[in-house]
């Protein structure tokens, strides 16, 4: 009985909350940490990465309006700047979710910091593509010649794990993320079961094998799971930067 009752506890969404360790044993944002070696995404050829939309895509941006997003913040129509095909961040406006809710997807979307650069480590072309609400990012961040924590740069799970490579393109000229985004599942106490998994390809360069969330991607902190439904927006992050986005789409991944 006793040794039922322990298990009952160690069950319980109360355990749960206890905060993951860092993983690699590696404490977070370590700028000592090793950084991810350079690889040019095309060898010695910057050139873009077309990423047309498969026929059974979602588009959320085909170069003309914001009408697939939404402000996060209060639901109002996305405030963001939309011109010459693509949209832009408006500091202040705060966070973009997509009107769609989604699940496990594949995510293509292409984006370009500002040049001249201004600014430095995490201040330097900072945004993020957020899946389910806001809670797990993949960091986006002018990381071409320039310094931060590299569980923060470009390709980073933020706060968790450092892209596998920096394959980032200079400051004014278009990127491409590719990600597979396989949501978390919990069971009816809210304990995590499965992990959110996400592959990410960056510039067409793998810089996330499958890498399995810890938590949420919080800043400074270790952040346990909690549960929330399978199906949530997507967003990208209001950090004060003038990011540009453009051609973005997904497909959902239904599962068998
Ligand atoms: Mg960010």
């Amino acid at each position: 009985m006793r040794i039922a009752a322990l298990l009952l506890i160690a069950a319980s969404p109360a355990f749960a909350q206890t905060p993951p360790p860092d993983p690699e044993g590696i404490p977070q944002h370590d700028l000592n940490r090793p950084p991810p070696r350079v690889v040019m995404p095309v060898a010695g050829v910057p050139a873009a990465v077309p990423g047309l939309p498969p026929s059974d895509a979602v588009v959320l941006f085909d170069g003309k309006d914001l009408s697939a997003w939404k402000s996060q913040k209060d639901g109002s129509p996305a405030a963001w700047k939309v011109e010459n095909g693509y949209f832009e961040v408006v500091k202040g406006k705060g966070a973009i979710e997509t009107r769609q809710s989604f699940a496990d997807v594949q995510l293509h979307i292409e984006w370009m910091t500002p040049t001249p650069p201004t600014g430095e480590s995490q201040g330097r072309g900072n945004s993020g593509v957020f899946f389910a609400g806001s809670r797990y990012e993949v960091q986006v961040l002018d990381s071409y010649e320039s310094k931060t924590y590299p569980d923060g740069q470009a390709g980073s799970l933020y706060g968790q794990f450092p892209p596998l490579v920096n394959a980032s393109r200079p400051p004014g000229e278009w990127q491409a993320y590719d990600i597979a985004y396989e949501a978390p599942r919990f069971d009816a106490a809210g304990a995590v079961t499965k992990r959110a998994r996400l592959t990410v390809f960056h510039n067409g360069v793998l810089v996330q094998h499958a890498r399995e969330l810890i938590g949420p991607t919080t800043n400074k902190v270790r952040t346990p799971y909690s549960a929330h439904p399978e199906a949530l927006p997507m967003s990208l992050q209001d950090h004060g930067n003038p990011i540009r986005f453009r051609n973005v789409w997904v497909r959902e991944l239904k599962r068998p």
